[in-house]
């Protein structure tokens, strides 16, 4: 095969008709502004290609749809190797992923805990050895010389009855003698038990004296004694003694046997390791006071029980008067201010105690004594009861998830639990960090034989670690469910997991694994990135990251600009080319002779600050949030430090459930002391704006209706009578049929994600031909649709309600992107960006917080100047934002930096520093300070030409 992936005129989306080699074998970083065509070459020409290959190669029902798969627009690609993606978006919502199964270390360690685990009694906790017979005589052979004993065999233990037959039987079978409740009784004699007591009943199967010879004996003894009891044997030292032996695993004590140790036992996917109350999720649903009393303020007259609240039948007022009357409260005064019984009362019923209702028949009064059921209570038994899924739905409002109380979220059953390796069961192994998980197989204390079995089983779960560790996954638990990682978790795991195959000669295709990730540990991923290179693969990631390009082979620069204005590669070559290189953007700022300036004062703190007390969510210790109002504040810190935690779980959730009414679950905090001020709160995520096709740009933005308005009022619409619905893809009427406004239409492919293929109906136009008709400035709503915003800014110069809503996405830098382009298409920062721009768009808007997680993502150097832009007029009309960056550019930028830290998880979630940039950079101590400094002195001492690139 050639050295060489070679591609020939491709012409995917923007990309013009290009050709270029790139090298196998080695780290190639592929950068540009954002949408300049980095992914649509990346993704959509070269993985694409590669995956349609591989399908190709599968079955004949997944080739029948590869004619609908659309193929890459390129002419040709040799030397292409199967390929394979990682990228951000999680692949797994299955609430039973866990970094665990993810990264298959939990098959190892099931298969760890089947081969070498000791199983205890769940009853007693003991530890339970099975013992070969063998084992047994060498034991006892171990006792001193003339040592006295007798080999018993308990068939009894515990046990209420008169034991009549058994004696019979035991007596025709030759046995002479029985311990009962500890003496020893001649079988001959008549034996009474009181049957309504609980007996122990031995077998006497021999007596014997301990010396030479006696081996054979003992042998056929304890063989006997076990064959009566199915494993167990009893030798009494007749000193007072005993040594109790198990064949099988059973406790010798409370006779509790266990399951054989087999991998399924570990396995929470499968009926005989599962947790049987919640069936291996460690969850369970229950009614969440939190949702029933939403807010304790009110009195329970003004609705402060929300199932209750807005009932105004007569039977409901009779209740509650008849519960105030019994139990002497007032139906006015706040439910928080309830003495704590009648709380408990009201939500989960009076028990025993009865109460008298009453209700009116006909004028006439009737009275009943009945307990009450409580409102928590009831929920759980309509729920369960009640045939109708839309009650089951309506009353889902008030539920909330907790760990399964039988098996407190370990999501196995006690009897897997109950087997350990070096004293730790499989949970407790998997709630370790990555890091002490390490430690702790590193430092297993093993017998000779353990080691022989467990050698390999080891190896494979030590290197999984290490990968993990290497691509800065240590504050992770094995345990974490796959679905609460963050994109660049999941990607980093995912990375680490390719790593584990060990596959060779494959083409790897990673979009920013650097997302989430601290400058502190970019290092390490670096280093697992080349390692996957050195294995024989070729790894391709898109990437904006300063030290990733420095350190890769090769770098391609795609520009020069963005949509119709790039897809071009405006340099190819090494870092070294790149840096002298004039026509590459990206050289100019990875040399320095470009760069992002200080901002030229930063604003003075003001005295208000949005305050929180006690913050306890996750990893946060006990933290007083404090962010200052009315400025740009950066939070920073190591991945896994607990800034989403602090900022987006704590912060947003009690800001919006204190100010947008928002009901649900939030980050644990003791009290909030201040709001400063604030009146509205919005996060800004990176979550699709849209599920479907039809959710758009000029949609989203509010710009779509006055386009409507725009065409309905022409004077070709208006003598058809065409409304505005007419020009919607989201009802009928003017919409192409074939496809309901989609223009594409989804194959479900069962094994690979779906795949969209364009409506042959419209064309991909999403109008039927009678409304294509309309026309404004010779172009139908379809052409508009297909305009870039930069297009569009011009058409529509002359409105200004359009053009307001296209200037607004012009400066969140996202001109290139077509007005009509479907939101599945569109990245997460790109959909990020497009939200932003509707709050920029919105009239009258101060006093609000907003609170974005990582806006650099998919931002070029270039973009990230347009970015600040925009977060600074926000400030500037007297908002307050609030972002977590690792952008170095971003946040020497922030007027106020929060850091926290020192390392991820348990180790983490303290407060390293806060306080403008300057103040944070004199910390020694912090890492977050040391790169800032590194940045500051650069930017203050040189100026932009002459600044020589800082390595
Ligand atoms: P980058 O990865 O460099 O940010 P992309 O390759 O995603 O850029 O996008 C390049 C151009 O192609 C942009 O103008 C973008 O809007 C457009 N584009 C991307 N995906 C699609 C798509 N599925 N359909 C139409 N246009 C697209
Ligand atoms: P950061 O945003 O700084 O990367 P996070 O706030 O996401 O950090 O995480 C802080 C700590 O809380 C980490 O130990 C992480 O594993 C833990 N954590 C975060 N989300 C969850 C969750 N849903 N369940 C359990 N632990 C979590
Ligand atoms: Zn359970
Ligand atoms: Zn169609």
């Amino acid at each position: 095969m050639s050295d060489f992936i070679r591609i020939k005129g491709a012409s995917q989306h923007n990309l013009k008709n290009i050709t270029l080699d790139i090298p196998r074998n080695q780290l190639v970083v592929i950068t540009g502004v954002s949408g300049s065509g980095k992914s649509s070459l990346a993704f959509d020409t070269i993985y694409a290609e590669g995956q349609r290959r591989y399908v190709e190669s599968l079955s004949t029902y997944a080739r029948q749809f590869i004619g609908q798969m659309d193929k890459p627009d390129v002419e040709s690609i040799e030397g292409l190797s199967p390929a394979i993606a990682i990228e951000q978006r999680s692949a797994s919502h299955n609430p039973r992923s866990t970094v665990g199964t993810v990264t298959e270390i939990y098959d190892y360690l099931r298969l760890l805990f089947a081969r070498i685990g000791i199983p205890h009694c769940t009853v007693c906790g003991r530890e339970i050895r099975s013992q070969k017979i063998d084992t047994m005589v060498e034991t006892v052979l171990n006792l001193p010389e003339k040592t006295r004993l007798i080999v018993l065999a308990p068939i009894v233990r515990g046990k209420k009855g008169e034991f009549q037959k058994e004696f019979k039987k035991l007596q025709r079978e030759g046995y002479v003698r029985v311990r009962i409740d500890g003496e020893i009784r001649e079988l001959e004699e008549e034996i009474r038990l009181d049957k309504k007591r609980r007996h122990d009943i031995d077998v006497v199967v021999d007596r014997l004296v301990l010396r030479e010879g006696i081996r054979q004996r003992l042998r056929d003894s304890l063989e006997t004694a076990s064959a009566l009891t199915d494993g167990l044997v009893r030798i009494d030292l007749t000193d007072g003694k005993e040594i109790l032996f198990s064949e099988k695993y059973s406790c010798p004590i409370c006779g509790v046997s266990l399951p054989e140790l087999a991998p399924r036992l570990f396995s929470f996917n499968s009926p005989y390791g599962a947790c049987p109350d919640c069936s291996g999720l460690g969850t369970r649903m229950y009614f969440d006071e939190d949702l029933v009393v939403p807010d304790p303020a009110l009195s329970i007259r003004e609705g402060a029980i929300a199932p209750w609240a807005g009932r105004s039948s007569m039977q409901y007022f009779s209740m509650m008067d008849a519960l105030a009357q019994h139990y002497g409260f007032d139906l006015n005064s706040p439910f928080r201010d309830l003495p704590e019984n009648i709380q408990n009362v009201l939500l989960y019923g009076s028990g025993e105690e009865e109460i008298q209702f009453f209700a009116d028949r006909g004028g006439r009064r009737f009275f009943y004594n009945r307990p009450f059921e409580g409102v928590l209570t009831q929920l759980d038994r309509r729920y369960h009861e009640s045939p109708y899924s839309n009650v089951r739905m309506d009353l889902s409002r008030y539920i909330s998830l907790r760990e399964c109380p039988t098996c407190l979220g370990t999501r196995l059953k006690k009897e897997s639990l109950a087997v350990t390796v070096n004293g730790k069961n499989i949970q407790e192994v998997c709630l370790l960090s990555i890091r002490e998980c390490m430690e702790f197989f590193s430092s297993l204390s093993l017998s000779p034989q353990e080691i022989l079995i467990s050698e390999r089983i080891l190896k494979e779960i030590k290197d999984r670690l290490t990968f993990l560790l290497d691509v800065g996954m240590d504050y992770l638990d094995l345990a974490r469910s796959a679905g609460t990682l963050s994109g660049g978790e999941g990607q980093r795991i995912r990375l680490a997991t390719q790593i584990g195959s060990g596959l060779v000669g494959v083409l790897y295709v990673l979009d920013e694994p650097t997302v989430g990730l601290h400058q502190r540990d970019n290092e390490r991923l670096i280093s697992t990135l080349k390692r996957l290179r050195d294995m024989g693969n070729t790894v391709l990631v898109v990437e904006h990251d300063q030290d990733m390009m420095l350190a890769s082979d090769s770098i391609i620069d795609m520009g020069p600009g963005a949509g119709v204005h790039g897809g071009e590669v405006t340099f190819q070559g090494t870092p070294g080319e790149i840096m002298e290189s004039e026509a590459s953007l990206t050289g100019q700022y990875l040399s320095g002779r470009l760069s992002i300036p200080l901002p030229p004062s930063r604003r003075p703190l003001p005295s208000r600050f949005i305050h929180l007390e006690g913050a306890h969510e996750h990893n946060l210790k006990d933290l007083a949030i404090r962010i200052p109002v009315g400025v740009f504040t950066a939070v920073t810190g190591v991945s896994g430090s607990g800034k989403s935690t602090m900022i987006i779980e704590t912060l947003h959730r009690v800001m919006s459930r204190q100010l947008n009414n928002r009901r649900g679950g939030m980050g644990k905090i003791r009290r909030v002391v201040d709001l400063g001020g604030i009146e509205r709160v919005i996060l800004i995520n990176q979550q699709p704006i849209g599920r479907t096709p039809r959710s758009n740009p000029v949609t989203y933005t509010g710009g779509f209706s006055f386009i409507r308005d725009l065409f309905t009022g022409l004077p070709e619409a208006r003598m058809r009578g065409y409304k505005p619905g007419r020009f919607s893809f989201n009802v009928k009427g003017g919409r192409c049929e074939a496809c309901e406004g989609n223009g594409m239409i989804k194959i479900e492919m069962h094994f690979l994600p779906d795949v969209y293929v364009t409506c042959d109906a419209c064309g991909g136009k999403r109008f039927n031909p009678d409304t294509l008709d309309i026309r404004y400035k010779d172009k139908n709503i379809a052409d508009v649709l297909d305009m870039t915003v930069n297009q569009g800014l011009v058409f529509f110069e002359n409105i200004p309600a359009i053009r307001g809503r296209l200037q607004s996405l012009f400066d969140v830098g996202l001109g290139y992107i077509r007005l009509g382009q479907s939101a599945t298409t569109l990245s997460g920062g790109e959909a990020q960006r497009i939200k932003l721009s509707r709050e920029l768009g919105k009239r009258a808007n101060s006093n609000t917080l907003y609170i974005l997680d990582e806006p650099t993502i998919g931002l070029h150097f270039a973009d990230i100047q347009k970015l600040l832009n925009v977060l600074m007029r926000l400030v500037d009309m007297g908002n307050s934002v609030v972002v977590i960056e690792h952008n170095l550019d971003v946040i020497k930028s922030a007027d106020y930096i929060i850091d926290l830290g020192p390392e991820g998880g348990p180790g983490g979630g303290r407060i390293m520093a806060s306080g403008t940039p300057e103040e944070v950079a004199a910390i020694e101590s912090c890492p977050t300070g040391r790169f800032l400094r590194a940045v500051l002195e650069a930017g203050s001492k040189e100026s932009p030409e002459k600044k020589e690139h800082r390595r």
